[in-house]
């Protein structure tokens, strides 16, 4: 039974074979149609290059001989813009004919151009790059420069650019891994400080950036301490290294003082003197040295300026300064004979006595002993020399200065006074500090000076007439 199914199952399989598979073999080998050997359904072109129309290869025929047909195509491909276009090719033989469609694809198949100017190239041993000069520009995008992407590895940096079409463009460049640049080191706060006695220290620390290592604020070593108790000079140090071991330090100054003490035994004096006020900021001035316990001098005038602010003169007498006498006009026609410098000085002293009730004779003269201005108005005949002995045996004592702060013309600039006043105290025992109370820039100044004394060991101290005189050269 089974053998004889086999049989036929064999005898059918052999009769589909040459029934059907062997005609139609035959057929495909011989009959005429249209043969795609190769097309390409969808091609890729770049933007801006020509388009090649593309049919691949048909023909008209037969396995054994094809014929080449006619082929025109239909359809646009503008490559100016990226997008899809459709091609149509038209095949023709002997009145046959086929279509074929293709898809044009108008892509951006060029990657940016990088070009590195700078040379001897080095990177951070974490692999940052620093900033060079590099340029990258792409057909479509323009420019990409600051889209470049760095990386340093393995004695190279890779520059690496990618445009809006995806397309990447890298470059190796051959470098040196390198960090010998220290980390910056910025105080927080003021550089030098200053701090009352027995008040409280507070530490601002310090901001710092590495450029390979980035923010090491937090890993500034901070050293030094102040002593709030003792008045003197302490340091605080701060340091940062970074991981390539550079290093940066910084000082910040600390001076801790003591409110003035004008009855301290003898030592370092320094004697502030405000010329031409009173004015508009005298009365912060006394609030100042007040706050500091300072005693100062005031060489008032009774000029334009200083009009209607009488109250600071007998403010200033009353908190303990010295009011003395610096002229009634400000005028250098004073110098014209010694009866005109007299009967000016003795008006400013009526007007300090009806002020606070006491005569003062302690005088500076305008534009001090030296002066040259005056030979300008005594016709020849030295007043300066006559006047300085004058004014001693009519009882006054005169007093120039051994410290001018600049405010007088030199500048307008309040550090720079500072500045002026500070660098010129020394060890000796006598300073006598020439301001102007009529300058704001001037009384600006004053706090920091003071500071600056009392942490130092200076004593503030107003003028007497027992104080020991500073005098210039006399120049007329
Ligand atoms: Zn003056």
């Amino acid at each position: 039974m089974k053998k004889w199914n086999l049989k036929k199952l064999l005898f059918a399989l052999v009769m589909i074979l040459v029934l059907v598979v062997v005609p139609l073999s035959l057929y495909t080998l011989l009959a005429p149609k249209f043969r795609v050997q190769t097309f390409d359904e969808e091609i890729k072109v770049n933007i801006g290059s020509s388009f090649k129309p593309n049919s691949g290869s048909v023909c008209y025929g037969n396995f054994f001989s094809c014929e080449s047909v006619q082929v025109e195509e239909v359809g646009e491909v503008d490559t100016s813009k990226t997008g899809d276009y459709e091609v149509k090719y038209r095949y023709t033989f002997e009145g046959e004919s086929m279509e074929k469609e293709q898809m044009v694809k108008v892509l951006d198949l060029e990657g940016p151009t990088i070009e590195v100017k700078s040379e001897d190239l080095t990177y951070c041993p974490n692999g940052k790059v620093p900033d060079y000069e590099i340029l990258a520009t792409d057909n479509l995008d323009g420019d990409l420069t600051s889209q470049v992407k760095k990386e340093g590895k393995d004695g190279k940096i890779i520059f690496s650019v990618t445009d809006s079409s995806g397309n990447e463009t890298r470059l190796e460049k051959d470098a040196t891994e390198k960090d010998d640049i220290p980390p910056s080191l910025i105080l927080n706060g003021d550089a030098t400080k200053y701090i009352k006695k027995n008040e409280s220290y507070q530490e601002e620390k310090a901001t710092s950036n590495d450029f390979c290592d980035g923010d090491l604020s937090n890993q500034i070593e901070i050293s030094g301490s102040v002593d709030t108790s003792k008045p003197g000079e302490y340091q605080i140090q701060y340091k940062i290294q970074d991981s390539s071991g550079n290093v940066m330090t910084a000082i910040r100054q600390v001076f801790v003082y003591e409110n003035n003490n004008y009855n301290a035994p003898n030592g370092k004096s320094i004697y502030l003197t405000f010329d031409d006020g009173p004015g508009k900021y005298t009365e912060n001035l006394l609030n100042i040295l007040k706050e500091y316990n300072v005693k100062a001098t005031f060489f008032v005038t009774d000029q334009g300026l200083t009009k209607g602010y009488d109250q600071m003169i007998l403010r200033a007498y009353q908190e303990g300064h010295t009011i003395g006498l610096h002229s009634n006009s400000h005028s250098y026609s004073i110098y014209t004979n010694e009866q005109t410098y007299f009967d000016d000085l003795y008006a400013i002293q009526a007007k300090v006595e009806r002020i606070t009730g006491a005569k003062s004779y302690i005088i500076r003269f305008p534009g001090g002993s030296s002066n040259t201005v005056s030979e300008s108005y005594d016709g020849g005949t030295k007043i300066m020399s006559r006047l300085t002995k004058a004014v001693e045996q009519r009882g006054f004592r005169y007093f120039d200065w051994n410290i001018a702060s600049g405010d007088a013309g030199e500048t307008t600039n309040t550090n720079k006074i500072v500045s002026n006043v500070i660098s010129s105290l020394g060890n000796n025992s006598t300073y006598v500090v020439l301001q102007h109370d009529i300058k704001d820039y001037s009384v600006n100044a004053v706090r920091s000076i003071i500071e600056y004394g009392l942490s130092h060991g200076y004593t503030f101290r107003a003028l007497t007439m027992q104080s020991p005189v500073v005098h210039h050269h006399i120049n007329n």
